[in-house]
């Protein structure tokens, strides 16, 4: 079966790969569709460690085609997700705790084990989220990472129905957390991008308020229009959003980085302590966020926006990636 896997040159090249046979627990998807993440990009060009030979994707969603012995949580013909976090030891202080993602032994789709960008792939079952029957497959491809983490990013921050929540970077996750933090939320929602096209495509989702920082002082406007946001979501890719995203919300602020840019911030003490703001990382969701950010878009509350595209594409996407070309989602359509 194609899989889009990582070289040593920091590519992606269409393989051929023989899957093992099922072990206990496990299932066979025969895969539908599989978004294109700027994790993978990360992963690819070895951002977190080189992992050459590693099949990319978690953003899969797929169709259970067998399942392996003692598996009862998934049947032949059910549609489940292959997500970042694929599986965690199931009996650690974190896996106990309602902090599955942060298990020490976790195993994540698409970068430690192979992952959906794949005509098949092997999932666990019990870690493998069902996907609502009225949920369109493309769209819950999206959600499977980029919704859920930016669902429970606007959870972590808090925010409450009426304040402003500004969010840094509109791409693929700043989009969906736009939807969750307005729709589902009912927040005010200030969007914050260095590209106009992205900032057009918020005011459409029904922004409040856009500002490009590349033009004008993001959280000097935040401060005089709003007071200050009372929470921030960064999910871009770069140092200057995380170190606007401080300056940006109000004394009491909460600030949750998601984007991964390799760098550090900057934090001002006096700030932190005398303004009591809270930063707090934001790793995807578990099992049960997933459930939840697939249901509030099965009842139209998120509406991905999706591109679907060949599995042949996949070098050309992430060079569209790099270069801030895409608007929402772009889609691997495995049938395609
Ligand atoms: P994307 O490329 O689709 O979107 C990034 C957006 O940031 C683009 O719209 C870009 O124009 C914007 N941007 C760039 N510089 C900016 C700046 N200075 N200020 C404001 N906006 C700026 O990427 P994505 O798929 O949405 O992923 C975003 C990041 O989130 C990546 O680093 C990815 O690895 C990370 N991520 C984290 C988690 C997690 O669990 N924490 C999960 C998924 C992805
Ligand atoms: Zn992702
Ligand atoms: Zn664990």
């Amino acid at each position: 079966m194609k899989a889009a896997v990582v070289t040593p040159e920091h590519s992606v090249e269409i393989q051929d790969k023989e899957l093992r046979e099922l072990e206990h627990g496990e299932a066979l998807l025969s895969m539908e569709f599989c978004g294109v993440c700027h994790t993978d990009l990360h992963v690819k060009n070895g951002d977190f460690g080189e992992v050459p030979g590693i099949t990319l994707g978690h953003e899969g969603i797929g169709i259970v085609k067998k399942i392996g012995p003692g598996v009862t949580s998934l049947k032949p013909g059910d549609r489940a997700s292959v997500a970042w976090f694929f599986k965690g030891c199931g009996h650690c202080e974190y896996c106990n705790s309602g902090n599955e993602t942060l298990c020490r032994e976790v195993k994540n789709a698409g970068y430690s084990v192979d992952g959906g960008m794949a005509e098949e792939c092997i999932v666990v079952a019990d870690y493998a989220v069902k996907v609502p029957d009225n949920l369109e497959p493309a769209a819950a491809s999206s959600i499977t990472c980029a919704g859920v983490t930016t669902y429970k990013a606007v959870k972590v921050s808090q925010i409450k129905p009426g304040q402003w929540i500004a969010i840094y970077g509109l791409g693929g996750l700043g989009n969906l957390a736009l939807q969750y933090a307005k729709n589902v939320f009912n927040a005010k929602v200030i969007a914050i991008d260095v590209n106009d096209a992205q900032l057009e495509f918020a005011k459409s989702m029904g922004a409040d308020l856009v500002i490009n920082p590349a033009k004008d002082d993001a959280a000097k406007i935040m401060q005089e229009k709003v007071g200050g946001a009372h929470a921030a979501v960064v999910t871009a890719v770069a140092r200057s959003a995380f170190n606007s995203a401080v300056d940006c919300v109000r004394a009491g602020g909460r600030i949750v980085a998601v984007g991964l840019p390799p760098e550090s911030m900057d934090l001002n003490i006096p700030r932190l302590v005398l303004d009591g703001i809270q930063v707090l990382g934001s790793l995807v969701g578990t099992r049960e966020d997933l459930k939840e950010a697939f249901q509030f878009a099965a009842e139209g509350k998120v509406v991905p926006k999706v591109t679907k595209r060949p599995l042949k594409d996949i070098n050309a996407i992430f060079e569209e990636m790099k270069n801030g070309k895409i608007t929402g989602r772009m889609v691997i359509d495995l049938k395609l």
